[in-house]
């Protein structure tokens, strides 16, 4: 054999040993919470997609125009021709809705999170990073060549007591956290950490990709905190989730806007997005803008399963029931795909290791009798069985 296949071959049985090789299942969703796989119609609850936009009338209408006038493709990087008049109305947008002067559209939420981080930080600057941040958020703090620093999840006293240890010596000091974790679905404590970040001078940015649309009234977790914004010098997101499409963002004053066009690499060195992604996603803002009942919706949805399923009341759209073993999550999960709903487990690495879960998401689309029947099987025959674990 090949000594590059040979080494692919031995890596994948070592994963596979752990649980831990990753298959593609093909699968078709269709309108509300619909889903089919292997031809078999199931009802998806793990989908981002929050508000169910991009399977919206509007939303593909204005992206299918889009592609008829501007074509299929942006071609070239933003800096060079791929900067097509869509973009600005999107910005525009994203910022209003924010609450911020400016915003920039990156290819995806990945793209944006390798860009920002290493654009504001590195050598000799502090990053202090949330244990369960994305995987992207702690990529690009790697990338940046500053001191990373991770403290325990949502921990305001680990924070503070980094920033003691650690901030004096580093030029510049940067905090980042999912702004709604992404595979436990606490917020987190953006108040605190602002007077913290203020206190010892040092900048916040959430990466909010699972906070816009859902929480804060669909301006996110910043407003997710009573009537007043948090301050949080960088608001980043993607247009990927409740959005309904595909592009990332970062939302924040004009001078770092700015300087991120000039340094941020993926925005400069990659392709810009396609002109229907930017069409769609200004359609579905204007959707999350005026419609505040589909924007209350998904978590409305949430708190309905936990109080069936005796689940402690949940923050946003994102409900964790953490079994623990892999095997043990995905035999749930196929207990519940026998059943006709569509939950995939969740496995290390993507979760810390003893912590394989069900991560279950709730939309706008899903049906009260859906949610209903998937507690009670949750309730009656999952549950339980973690407690014998
Ligand atoms: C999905 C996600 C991303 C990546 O966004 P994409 O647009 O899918 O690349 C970043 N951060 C978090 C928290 C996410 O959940």
């Amino acid at each position: 054999m090949p000594p590059l296949d040979e080494f692919a071959r031995t890596k994948l049985a070592a994963l596979e040993a752990r649980g831990q090789r990753r298959l593609l299942a093909e699968t078709a969703r269709g309108p509300g919470a619909s889903a089919a796989r292997g031809g078999r119609g199931l009802v998806s609850f793990c989908c981002n997609d929050y508000l169910n936009l991009s399977q919206h009338p509007r939303v593909k209408a204005v992206a299918a125009e889009a592609l008829a006038t501007y074509g299929a493709g942006s071609g070239a990087s933003r800096l060079v021709t791929g900067n097509h008049p869509l973009f600005a109305a999107l910005e525009a947008r994203l910022a209003a809705i924010k609450g911020t002067d400016a915003a920039l559209v990156f290819g995806s939420g990945y793209l944006a999170n390798l860009g920002i981080v290493p654009a504001l930080a590195g050598a000799g600057d502090l990053v202090l990073a949330d244990a369960l941040s994305h995987a992207c958020l702690m990529s690009g703090a790697a990338l940046s060549r500053a001191r990373v620093e991770v403290f325990r999840h949502n921990d305001l006293d680990h924070l503070a007591s980094l920033l003691g240890a650690h901030r004096g010596t580093a030029r510049h000091c940067l905090i980042v956290t999912d702004g709604v974790f992404s595979m436990d679905g606490d917020l987190a404590p953006l108040p605190e950490m602002a007077a913290l970040a203020r206190a010892h001078d040092a900048w916040l940015m959430t990466d909010d990709a699972h906070g816009l649309g859902v929480v804060g009234g669909g301006r996110g977790s910043s407003y997710a905190f009573g009537p007043d914004k948090v301050p949080v010098d960088l608001q980043m997101g993607t247009l990927s989730k409740a959005v309904g499409g595909y592009g990332g963002y970062l939302a924040a004053s004009a001078p770092v806007i700015d300087l991120l066009k000039s340094r941020a690499r993926t925005l400069v060195y990659s392709t810009g997005l396609p002109p229907a992604s930017a069409a769609g996603a200004l359609a579905a803002l204007e959707l999350i803008e005026s419609d505040s009942a589909l924007v209350t919706a998904p978590v409305a949805n949430a708190a309905l399963f936990c109080r069936l399923a005796g689940l402690p009341a949940p923050e946003s759209p994102i409900v964790p029931v953490v079994i623990g073993p892999e095997d043990a999550a995905l035999a749930a999960s196929k207990l519940l795909e026998d059943e006709g709903f569509l939950v995939t487990a969740i496995r290390p690495p993507t979760v810390p290791a003893g912590t394989a879960r069900l991560r279950i998401t709730f939309t706008a689309g899903h049906e009260r009798a859906d949610i209903e029947r998937l507690a009670e099987l949750v309730r009656r025959r999952i549950i339980p069985r973690v407690a014998a674990e």
